[in-house]
């Protein structure tokens, strides 16, 4: 037992891991934080916790922080420690250079889900104003952007549609694709919470995941489909509510285009979304399907909840257009209890994608393209704007081997590990002049990079995140900035090295000109979340108080947009050689790619990746659980720990991508989502074999 003492005061901020945005108690002694305590007020959480956010903040004060700045000519040259001023002016001297020697448009930078909104707000107009072109994009690429396109498409804007506390009032819950309990814990407790009151559920996931069969809850139908079927199985739900008079025509009648839904129930009626036509497809018995769909249109109100199992496949934002098509069709769309939920991995995901952070679209989701919108940040920022899309990150990888793309400034963001296919990136990282990384620690990326700037903790931030509710929390400066400059402060020096002058005195600062430039963050100020707690947007002169649930007359959009979502198998098949297939995910105890908890006490909860694999798998394999076994893709190969599980069907295998060491991204491919570019981590075809290793 460790006596930790009585705190002497303590200041609420917010839990920068996953997307729910539990709020917190830091207590502290002195200048050290000795607790972590839930916020009873916290709009998210309520008082609830998980073992990231309570425990594993030590990662702020870990020996292997960075906390001076660094540059070096070479990547093969040692690291030679400089002050900021002199990086920042030999990071601006190399980026110019190159984009005098290639071009505007040969330079760019990465923004993370992990900053705060302000940060990333400074990066994309460091991007358009400094560098002057489009190529900012966000890690929510690889992750939530088929959800921004596909709600966008649908309802009219890129973000889930209820709060967290509809759910109490939710009958019926469809979860596909997320494992709520492991990667969402306290809003997974809310669920099962709800679920022990009697709200039916019905999972669809290739694993026997929590919620399908735990000691407290126990799933009414578990849809187990092959990975890459998410598309075909919703079409099949929403046949058979098309064909068996389930649609809810007075809600479509009021609330839809009425071409655009006719269009759809001749589509969706068609045999082959049948769920007998798709069950070769989908490995789902037809009348499971057949019962759960029945359950979905008529138990009540029925929500959807749904997470990276459904966006990261080459159909991504088909599936989260049928998810639409399904809320919709069966009237669940716009109260209490219902909606379409995506459950954001990280903590500021929504916030980045709302910050402008993507090739094509200013802060609030306003194409480049569009002279109003310019005019309104030309004004802002005094200087003439591009009006062309710049580049995704896939693509900004693609044109640096090509060799049009030569710079790049990486914020909080670790892509030689978390994105895929890494020999890829790494080719990309490595045929580029110039790469600034600022971060944290020196990761995978920073071997490949000539600056690092040191960043700073979600403890040494004053700022705001948005959760997946769309609500906007506070961060608050709990320690002072180990490296002893604020982030937002660090780019606006870099935008103003580069020429371009730009200058806040604080953070709160930089939300005011959020606030007179974003129509949804028009009523959100530091005074207004302090006064509040926190707020969800769109918070303006109609919304004072922000707004809970969205598309309750009308959707943002006007009409309801049903869309044809025609299922199209992905390119990535099992084999002779490959006849496994992949799918990957998080664990409680760990986070992404684990640069935080693992240099934190959940390590040991989670020391390691591990293969899990269905025991028939296993045992004509000859393989024992515990075994070291190779995991070899047409992409590459690593070694990793097998657990013989019966959560696994037959012919799927599933692991984390918590640890370099693993490096599961070296074998996953480089297949993405039509729309958006999003990655096809949840399908790779594996060979898993005895290792020679111990
Ligand atoms: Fe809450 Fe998520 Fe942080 Fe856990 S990781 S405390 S659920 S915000």
């Amino acid at each position: 037992v460790v006596d930790i003492g009585q705190p002497e005061h303590s200041i609420i901020t917010t839990c920068a891991y996953c997307g729910v945005g539990c709020a917190f108690k830091a207590e502290m002694r002195g200048e050290e934080v000795v607790r972590m305590v839930p916020y009873k007020d916290g709009g998210a959480n309520e008082g609830h916790s998980c073992v990231k956010g309570r425990f594993a903040f030590s990662y702020a004060t870990h020996k292997d922080r960075v906390l001076t700045p660094m540059i070096r000519e070479k990547v093969t040259d040692p690291w030679q420690v400089v002050t900021f001023d002199e990086a920042i002016n030999y990071a601006a001297k190399r980026l110019k250079e190159t984009q005098e020697k290639y071009g505007r448009k040969s330079i760019g930078a990465v923004t993370s889900s992990r900053t705060t909104l302000e940060e990333i707000y400074s990066v994309q107009k460091l991007v358009r104003a400094a560098f002057n072109n489009n190529n900012v994009d966000t890690c929510a690429r690889v992750c939530h952007s088929p959800t921004g396109y596909g709600l966008k498409v649908t309802f009219g804007e890129a973000a889930g549609t209820q709060d967290f506390k509809s759910t109490d009032k939710t009958d019926v819950m469809l979860v596909i694709g997320c494992n709520p309990t492991d990667a969402h814990p306290v809003f997974g407790s809310r669920m099962k919470k709800r679920i022990r009151e009697g709200a039916k559920v019905i999972v669809v996931d290739p694993r026997r995941i929590d919620l399908v069969d735990s000691p407290h809850v126990k799933a009414d139908y578990h849809l187990q489909l092959m990975p890459g079927t998410n598309v075909a199985v919703v079409n099949a739900l929403c046949h058979v509510i098309a064909t068996e008079n389930l649609i809810d025509r007075k809600f479509v009648n009021r609330r839809c285009e009425k071409t655009d839904f006719h269009r759809w129930e001749e589509f969706i009626k068609r045999p082959e979304h049948s769920p007998e036509a798709m069950e070769p497809v989908t490995g789902v018995p037809a009348q499971m399907v057949r019962e759960a769909a029945r359950l979905f249109a008529t138990g009540g109100n029925a929500a959807i909840y749904y997470g990276l199992g459904v966006t990261e496949h080459t159909q991504g934002s088909t599936a989260v257009m049928a998810l639409a098509n399904l809320a919709m069709a069966t009237g669940n769309i716009g109260r209490e209890g219902v909606g379409v939920n995506p459950l954001r991995g990280q903590n500021n995901v929504q916030g980045s994608s709302d910050m402008g952070s993507a090739p094509h679209e200013y802060p609030g989701y306003r194409h480049v393209s569009n002279k109003d919108v310019r005019d309104i940040y030309e004004k802002e920022w005094g200087l003439k704007l591009d009006d062309e899309p710049g580049l995704r990150i896939p693509n900004m990888f693609d044109a640096a081997i090509d060799g049009s793309y030569r710079g790049m400034f990486i914020h909080g963001e670790d892509i030689a590990q978390s994105d895929p296919d890494t020999h890829h990136v790494e080719a990309a990282l490595k045929a580029m002049d110039i790469v600034v990384v600022q971060d944290l620690f020196l990761n995978e990326t920073a071997a490949f990079a000539h600056v690092f700037l040191p960043g700073t903790s979600f403890l040494e931030k004053d700022g705001t995140f948005v959760n997946a509710e769309r609500r906007v929390n506070r961060v608050r400066k709990v320690l002072k900035e180990k490296q002893g400059v604020p982030e937002w402060e660090i780019v606006s020096r870099l935008a103003t090295a580069m020429g371009y002058p730009m200058h806040y005195n604080s953070a709160s600062e930089v939300m005011d000109e959020i606030a007179r430039t974003t129509p949804p963050f028009q009523g959100i100020s530091y005074e207004r979340l302090d006064e509040l707690g926190s707020v969800q947007w769109p918070c303006n002169e109609q919304h004072p108080t922000g707004t809970p649930i969205m598309h309750t007359d009308e959707f943002v959009r006007g009409k309801g947009r049903f869309m044809l979502t025609a299922f199209m198998a992905t390119d990535e098949r099992a084999s002779n050689n490959f006849p496994l297939i992949l799918t990957t995910g998080r664990i409680l105890s760990q986070y992404n790619v684990g640069a935080q908890t693992r240099r934190t006490d959940n390590m040991a909860w989670h020391p390691e990746d591990i293969l899990e694999m269905n025991p028939y798998d296993a045992e004509i394999r000859g393989m024992k659980d515990g075994q070291i076994v190779s995991l070899t893709s047409r992409a590459g190969a690593t070694t990793i720990r097998l657990k013989i599980s019966d959560r696994m069907p037959q012919g799927v295998v599933y692991t984390t991508f918590h640890h370099p060491g693993t490096g599961a991204n070296l074998i996953t491919t480089s297949n993405s989502d039509w729309a958006t570019n999003c990655p096809e981590y949840k399908v790779t075809a594996v060979q898993v074999a005895p290792s020679n290793q111990p």
